[in-house]
């Protein structure tokens, strides 16, 4: 009798094991919630023109491709994103701005097997569609950072770019995509010289490829400093000083919202995925030299897929790299969940204020949606009321000196000022009027 064994690259999990995937999965749900985040379940086999059309060169190469009986192309999927964008630019494509969509599930690539590598694993998965603004990328990188707290690891930290940086040289010295493509696959492999080799010989200026060179040795978890370099480095590049103000922006958000996770700006990072257009930022921690999870802005994928121009972010984390993470680590209580609310600046230069309260209320355990669209107040109330929120949490300079927010009831149409510590009590014990749905 032949003893059969799992193909290479995948594993059984046993009980235990299996219970700390579906305990992480249950965080990574509870923390959806928590951001307003739908879930959604796509399928695990896509056609593989959808998923290749932008998963650039070294995932397309790993996808387990093959013919169904009725003769299609279709492939595992290596990853949600194409899943969700095409889904945003079919079914949901009338959905009302922000969508803010959530999965779980297993994903294929044939890598080589080794220790936090495998052929089947498992992602969590957040996107953030609609909102071009920088709070939407915090948010991104702020509910990673919960995640990974929910989950009880107490040392990560996190590397951040921005590609619109190093794609702005090479977009003004006339580097054709699929150059630009490649260039960056090399850096995400870190092969520096090869990238900058390829600049070269593409047709570069010498004053493109010195300021390639200085920019992948910028490197820096004095946020602000790093990034003053990089724009100094790249001010001949108007296209790049516009990347670096919106990476300052978005990482001086992170910082008011009271994050104190450490953030690496590092000006060489690139991503293997080819349709990010912005931001992008990995997770880590210190004994495991492999990313937990990753994530950045692609504002141009839903169009690909045929949607209407939607600026999106969006962010996945290895279920499996975070398992292996928490051996030897304590794992923490996570702190129940109650009702939701939706916090509104009522002048956009609060909005770090905004971000920094609605952290400070999930601690306590609330669920909450932020206002990431730029809207005017009376604007943010009516998306509130149609969405079937009861509360609304109003961000104003007076009340937040005394360390205080207007809590409006939409229900009972009042409002009162309160301490952001007493929001909580004030909203719990309060029964919901009806079901949010993302649809509404
Ligand atoms: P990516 O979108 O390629 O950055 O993948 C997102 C996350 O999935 C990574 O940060 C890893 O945590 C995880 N991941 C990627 N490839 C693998 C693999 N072969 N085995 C286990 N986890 C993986």
């Amino acid at each position: 009798m032949a003893e059969y064994k799992t193909v290479r690259g995948m594993r059984d999990m046993l009980p235990g094991d299996a219970e700390r995937l579906r305990q992480v999965e249950s965080q990574a749900r509870t923390v959806a919630k928590q951001y307003g985040y739908g879930e959604i379940v796509t399928p695990i086999v896509e056609s593989h023109e959808l998923l290749s059309a932008k998963a650039g060169e070294e995932v397309k190469s790993r996808m387990f491709v093959f013919k169904d009986l009725g003769g299609r192309d279709v492939a595992l999927r290596p990853e949600f994103t194409a899943s969700v964008a095409r889904l945003v630019a079919t079914a949901l494509r009338n959905v009302a701005r922000p969508l803010r969509l959530f999965s779980v599930g297993s994903v294929y690539r044939y890598d080589e097997p080794q220790k936090g590598r495998y052929r089947e694993f498992w992602q969590t998965n957040y996107e953030l569609m609609g909102s071009a603004r920088p709070e939407a990328d915090a948010e991104t990188l702020l509910l990673t950072n919960r995640l990974m707290q929910a989950n009880g690891l107490k040392k990560f930290a996190f590397k951040v770019g921005h590609v619109g940086i190093l794609k702005g040289v090479l977009t003004e010295e006339e580097l054709s995509e699929n150059v630009q493509a490649a260039v960056l696959q090399l850096m995400d492999k870190k092969q520096y010289e090869e990238a900058l080799s390829l600049v070269k010989s593409a047709g570069s200026s010498p004053k493109g490829v010195n300021t390639l060179r200085s920019l992948v040795e910028q490197r820096g978890t004095e946020v602000q400093a790093t990034v003053a370099r990089i724009a100094k480095i790249v001010a001949d590049y108007e296209r790049s000083v516009q990347a670096a103000k919106n990476l300052e922006e978005i990482l001086n958000l992170v910082l008011k919202s009271g994050c104190t996770t450490e953030l690496t700006v590092d000006a060489g990072f690139a991503r293997g995925l080819e349709y990010y257009t912005g931001f992008i930022f990995e997770v880590y921690v210190p004994d495991l030299d492999i990313a937990l999870g990753g994530g950045g802005r692609y504002d141009r994928l839903i169009e690909l897929f045929g949607g209407d121009p939607t600026p999106a972010v969006g962010v996945a984390h290895g279920v499996d790299r975070i398992m292996l993470a928490l051996q030897g680590q304590q794992t923490e209580k996570p702190v129940e969940m109650e009702n939701e609310v939706m916090v509104v600046p009522i002048r956009e230069k609060l909005k770090a204020e905004a971000l920094r309260v609605a952290e400070q209320l999930r601690n306590q355990g609330l669920r909450v949606d932020l206002e990431i669209m730029g809207r005017k107040m009376a604007r943010a109330l009516e998306d509130a009321d149609k969405r079937g929120f009861k509360y609304v949490i109003l961000i104003g300079e007076n009340e937040l000196k005394e360390g205080a927010v207007v809590v409006k009831d939409l229900v009972k149409r009042e409002q009162n000022t309160v301490k952001i510590e007493q929001v909580p009590d004030l909203v719990k014990g309060s029964k919901k009027p009806c079901e949010r749905t993302q649809e509404s």
